[in-house]
């Protein structure tokens, strides 16, 4: 759920960034710009259900709703605690930040800062991140799922003999079975693994080698696409990149699909179709962000449930 699409101060049209991932019953949500809360209520998503905030950077547009976002948490009587994860110097500067006016929220937040290349584990999922290319120190996030058993083939299964049923489930769980006398073992019907859905999240960057690798075959890219073609050379210089770019990222990672966010206030709605067609040129997989705009993250093999 894309809740703020655009870059640098809300516009008419767009938020500043946050983009929430839905898990299973949690929320993760990448960045946090002002009035992020306010955007959770217009959508079909809770805050409430927020666990972990990944801050890709401390500059203003991606990290002000959140001391907003806590102390709606707070008075709405939230208990359980909140993961803040955000590059190098964020959990001081954050601890600050909320030092500063009276919030007293009676559950606990976990300020942590990563380091580039720090794999975490939460929730089952793989967090990795990346160094983005900005001006202050920034990261980019990778959320993945572990891998899949590979496809039941069930041709194969009768062709052995096993019964309809709990053997089953046995075999697509990992178990061998025995079934009219023999040992049947998964691989003997099972395709080859496949892998968790990845997502990966850049923030604020121009383009980067290592977000490359971060962003290698993932299933949706959500990249920095401030400006457009014309404007490349001064977005990379202000540690941006435009929509072309944001394609080539997608293309040469071998992302199965890219969202455009970040979006400079400078483009209006009437100039949406040509910031997507030209990156269209590059990726056809390519979306362009709607403030509440939905999307199913897909699985390569085209199945929309693990
Ligand atoms: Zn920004
Ligand atoms: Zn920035």
């Amino acid at each position: 759920m894309v809740l703020g699409s655009g870059g640098s101060w809300p516009s008419r049209d767009r938020n500043p960034p946050a983009v929430a991932l839905k898990l299973d019953g949690d929320i993760l949500l990448f960045d946090c710009a002002e009035g992020t809360q306010r955007q959770f209520m217009l959508s079909s998503l809770s805050f409430m259900q927020v666990r972990y905030v990944l801050i890709s950077h401390l500059h203003a547009d991606h990290f002000l709703g959140l001391p907003g976002l806590v102390e709606t948490m707070a008075l709405n009587g939230r208990k359980e605690p909140l993961h803040v994860f955000g590059p190098e110097g964020s959990a001081a500067r954050l601890r600050t930040l909320f030092s500063v006016g009276y919030f007293s929220p009676a559950f606990d937040i976990d300020f942590r800062d990563l380091e580039p290349g720090e794999d975490v584990s939460i929730d089952g999922l793989k967090l990795s991140c990346a160094r983005a290319i900005h001006q202050v120190p920034a990261l980019s996030y990778a959320v993945e799922e572990p891998g899949r058993p590979g496809r039941f083939d069930l041709q194969k299964a009768k062709a052995l003999g096993i019964p309809e049923g709990p053997l089953f489930n046995r075999l697509q769980s990992g178990s061998p079975v025995i079934a009219g006398g023999k040992t049947v073992t998964p691989d003997m019907v099972l395709g080859p693994p496949r892998k968790g859905r990845k997502v990966v999240y850049t923030g604020d960057t121009s383009p980067s080698a290592q977000i490359l690798d971060l962003a290698r075959d993932c299933d949706l890219l959500i990249h920095d696409s401030t400006a457009d073609a014309s404007l490349t050379q001064k977005a990379n210089q202000y540690g941006h990149s435009s929509n072309v770019q944001a394609a080539q990222a997608a293309r040469d990672a071998g992302a199965l699909r890219l969202l455009l966010v970040h979006l400079s206030p400078r483009f209006g709605p009437e100039e949406g179709p040509r910031i997507l067609e030209e990156a269209q040129k590059v990726f056809p997989q390519t979306v362009l962000a709607a403030d509440l705009m939905e999307l199913e993250v897909l699985h390569r093999d085209g199945a929309t449930k693990p």
